[in-house]
């Protein structure tokens, strides 16, 4: 039985699985692909400032991610973004602020007045039904959308929870499995009884009453703060090092073969250029944006006339860190499915629509795009990562600590002496 592990990608999923492996009193070494670790946790300069080039903040629930934080002495630098809502840029041009009470869209208050505005007073009826149908209704749902459909209605499904997915998970309600969207929506239907009780659940669960939380200076600190552990921890890593078959006790890295316990945390096994994500971050000279017009962001509906981008997230105003990096101007970050033409010129029409504020000073700007995954790989080797644990921080990070612990456990059976003294070391 091979005492050292391979982890074949360094993204978070790997690096965690790696660094929770050396604690445990194995050797690791990471193999990545590319010139860099982190992977979907990347940093871009634009203005000046270091941000996030992909994920810019973690879901509270479970707080693992907090914990882990802690551990690598981030604890301290976990900061919420500022309360304003989102905003909901309609299929008819027009945007209201994102109901105070949902969770992805779906409302915890139906008949809430924000409710109304958002989808009217026959729609909010509606969704207000869900307080007197049985738990068991929709309860073994295959997707969000069908779940909030059966429960809720079709007019909270296309207008309140397709724009938030889109926006959130580049997805469709109907094509985003229940489990994904919350791991525990179906439980907590199931013991409360609607959708609206169970919304209102998990939201009150959330530490700090915030469902997200950054990291003070980005959230790609959390992959140099990993590497430098991992180091310590005497992990090595090899970069450029792109893994072209893997086994469940050997890797073939350019033809060489590699023996170990392997761990893939490579991502998915088909990732599919229709699943492109583009991001475009505006630093911009604009005081009209200093009284942040449509809150922390916008999540545009499908349909939305003469908008391309998908959401806009004005981090200028959802972060006081951000703020602070760009005294007097404004930074905002739209995505998009796929490349759009000229993606500066369209983000930079789009966020004047989305904003309803003429934007024509653009100080700098930056374009990254991102190829999201689908299915995992179906093998008998330990795989970490999104493509099994689900999408996010939240749920790649416990996933790959659990994996990373009963990986550990097993070869502890069958240990020989060399691994055994570096345990007791
Ligand atoms: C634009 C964008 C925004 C996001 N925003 C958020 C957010 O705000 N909050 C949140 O929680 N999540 C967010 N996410 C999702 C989150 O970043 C991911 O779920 C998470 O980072 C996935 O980590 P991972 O390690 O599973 O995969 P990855 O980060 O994809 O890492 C996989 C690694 O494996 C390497 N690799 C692949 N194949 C091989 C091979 N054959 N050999 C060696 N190495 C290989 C890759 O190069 C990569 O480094 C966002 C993602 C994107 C793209």
């Amino acid at each position: 039985m091979p005492s050292d592990a391979i982890v074949v990608g360094g993204g978070v999923a790997g690096l965690v699985a790696a660094r929770r492996l050396a604690l445990e009193g194995l050797g690791a070494t990471v193999l990545e692909r590319t010139g860099r670790l982190g992977g979907q946790v990347a940093r871009q300069r634009v203005g000046g400032v270091d941000l996030d080039a992909a994920a810019e903040s973690f879901a509270t629930r479970g707080g693992a991610v907090a914990a882990l934080l802690a551990e690598l002495g981030l604890g301290q630098d976990i900061v919420y973004p500022r309360a304003d809502p989102a905003w909901l840029h309609r299929a008819d041009g027009t945007a209201v602020p994102l109901p105070a009470t949902g969770l992805l869209g779906i409302p915890g208050d139906p008949l809430a007045s924000d409710v109304v505005r958002a989808i009217g007073r026959a729609a909010a009826e509606r969704a207000s039904l869900d307080a007197s149908l049985p738990a068991s209704e929709g309860a073994d749902a295959s997707s969000l959308g069908e779940l909030v459909r059966l429960r809720m209605g079709a007019a909270v499904v296309d207008g309140l929870v397709a724009p938030v997915v889109r926006g959130v998970h580049s997805s469709t309600p109907d094509d985003l499995a229940v489990e994904r969207a919350h791991p525990r929506l179906r439980e907590e239907l199931v013991r409360r009884g609607s959708l609206a009780a169970a919304v209102l659940a998990l939201r009150a669960a959330s530490p700090a009453g915030s469902a997200v939380a950054g990291i003070r200076g980005g959230m790609f600190r959390l992959v140099d703060a990993l590497e430098a552990d991992c180091a310590r921890l005497g992990v090595t890593f090899e970069l450029d090092a792109a893994v072209d078959d893997v086994g469940l006790d050997r890797v073939t890295v350019a033809g060489e073969v590699r023996h170990g316990i392997v761990v893939r945390a490579s991502g998915a096994a088909d990732p599919v250029d229709d699943r492109m994500v583009t991001l475009v971050t505006l630093v911009l000279d604009a005081p009209s944006l200093d009284r942040a017009p449509r809150g922390t962001g916008i999540l545009v509906s499908a349909d939305a006339p003469g908008v391309r981008a998908r959401a806009l997230t004005h981090l200028t105003a959802k972060w006081d860190w951000i703020a602070e990096a760009f005294p007097g101007r404004h930074a905002v970050r739209l995505s998009y499915d796929g490349t759009p033409d000229n993606p500066i010129e369209t983000a930079t029409r789009d966020a004047g629509i989305l904003l309803a504020a003429p934007l024509e000073h653009v100080v700098d700007a930056n374009v990254h795009r991102w190829v999201r995954g689908s299915a995992a790989h179906a093998s008998d080797v330990a795989a970490v990562g999104e493509s099994v644990s689900g999408t996010g921080l939240a749920s790649v990070v416990p996933h790959a600590e659990r994996i990373a612990r009963d990986i550990s456990a097993s070869s502890r059976i069958g240990r020989g002496p060399r691994s055994r003294a570096r345990m007791e070391g």
